[in-house]
């Protein structure tokens, strides 16, 4: 039987996002696919750019024909973070479980002046392994943020441009950023460039953003044959969500950022390739009329998941609609933002579950956080799917023409999310208030 999704599907929507086609279905890389030649894919950097004192400086603080002609490797990743850390006096932060294969996560604090301890925002990329580029938009973002702070500058990408007094208010959302979520993936794929999309659990690859503590147990959660996208219990699937909910140390060390940061209300994690900016939720389309409808009422379970409900199977996830109503407005912003960064490639603000219904995400559970914990308030959680389907076996793979237009479009919608998180209001930003 086909799912409520793959009819969907069948009629055009689009699913041209982290999965592919034949992903969605279970089944193998197409023979034809294989042998296709395609996009000559970003090269990775050989070398390390930032070992001798360099500092990474994104397209945003640079003249405008700039271009960047290498992805950051791993070890270029942790050296650039680290260098921003020394150059601009940051505060490094690593997670305490090291990954299956033995690597720390690692991130740093990018503060209001004066007032550590603010921080409201949480970046984070590279939760999917071979959506190459998204750690490279991040660390340059956050790098054109600190340089043009110390200039007092503003910040250009492509067609928007963005005022110093943008970037100070930016900076208000005091940010935390997390290039890499999943670090083993990250340098499994470059090495082995197989298109890898999962951790390397030893035990049966996990798909980190299916593993997260909300709607895990889909096969209750959703309705019956709702198609892998949400996630699967099958190792071998690219959906497969892993024994229990945060069995991963990857997604524990993204549970312990928000334990030891409750102040954090705002979080984005980027992904490729769709030109989306989502938000919550993601298990169906919202409503805001019946409160106890919602993805944690276990009277809705079996009925989430179904894009046009049938009698008797009604289920439509709530959000209060002022939230709802602030979170698709930031979204439009992001995306209009995007657009008017480079030409040509379209961004969209819609809701999650408009993609495909999916449990167990990072987005989702960060939306759920007033929920999970009555001590914290709202979290508004989105996900941008950046970029367009390249050539060849790994359609994640961009050139070089692409993946500098995806640091441009990346650059500017992250700007106005930090700009639209502080005009929409970032609770009290004094000193004192903060732990
Ligand atoms: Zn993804």
């Amino acid at each position: 039987m086909k799912s409520a999704w793959a009819r969907l599907v069948a009629l055009g929507a689009a699913v041209d996002a982290c999965l592919l086609p034949w992903e969605l279905e279970g089944q193998a890389v197409p023979e034809n696919l294989k042998r296709q030649v395609g996009t000559v894919p970003t090269p990775i950097g050989e070398g390390n750019r930032w070992e001798n004192g360099d500092i990474p400086r994104g397209l945003g603080t640079q003249p405008r024909n700039s271009s960047i002609d290498t992805i950051m490797s791993t070890t270029e990743i942790r050296s650039a973070v680290e260098a921003l850390i020394k150059e601009f006096e940051l505060e490094l932060i690593e997670t305490p479980e090291e990954t299956h294969d033995g690597q720390i996560m690692f991130g740093a604090k990018v503060g209001q002046a004066g007032c550590n301890g603010s921080y409201r925002t949480l970046l984070t990329a590279g939760i999917h392994a071979r959506e190459r580029g998204g750690p490279d938009n991040l660390v340059y973002f956050i790098a054109d943020l600190l340089w043009a702070r110390r200039e007092g500058t503003g910040v250009a990408y492509g067609g928007r441009s963005f005022t110093p007094e943008e970037v100070d208010k930016a900076l208000q959302a005091g940010i935390i950023f997390m290039p890499m979520l999943n670090p083993d993936g990250i340098a499994h794929d470059q090495a082995e460039g197989d298109c890898w999309r999962k951790n390397r659990n030893p035990d049966g690859p996990v798909d980190l953003n299916r593993n997260f503590d909300i709607l895990w147990d889909y096969k209750t959660k959703f309705i019956e044959g709702v198609g892998i996208s949400v996630a699967s219990d099958n190792p071998t699937h690219e959906t497969y969500h892993g024994v229990e909910p945060f069995s991963e140390p990857e997604s524990r060390n993204v549970k312990w950022i928000m334990e030891e940061y409750p102040t954090i209300s705002w979080t984005l994690d980027i992904h490729s390739f769709a030109g989306l900016v989502l938000y919550s939720w993601g298990d169906d389309y919202n409503q805001a009329s019946d409160p106890d409808m919602n993805p944690f009422n276990p009277a809705y379970d079996g009925k989430r998941g179904l894009a046009v409900d049938q009698p008797g199977q009604e289920y439509r996830a709530y959000m209060p609609l002022d939230v709802w109503r602030n979170d698709s407005f930031v979204a439009l912003r992001v995306a209009d933002a995007m657009n008017s960064a480079v030409d040509g490639r379209h961004v969209e603000a819609t809701q999650s579950v408009s993609l495909y219904p999916s449990s167990g995400s990072l987005a989702d559970w960060m939306s759920a956080q007033h929920v999970l914990n009555e001590d914290n308030g709202v979290t508004h959680g989105f996900t941008i799917e950046f970029g367009r389907q390249a050539g060849g076996r790994c359609p994640f793979y961009s050139d070089v023409g692409a993946f500098n237009d995806n640091i441009r479009q990346m650059g500017a919608g992250l700007m106005e999310l930090l700009v639209a998180a502080a005009d929409t209001g970032l609770g009290d930003l004094s000193c004192d208030a903060v732990p």
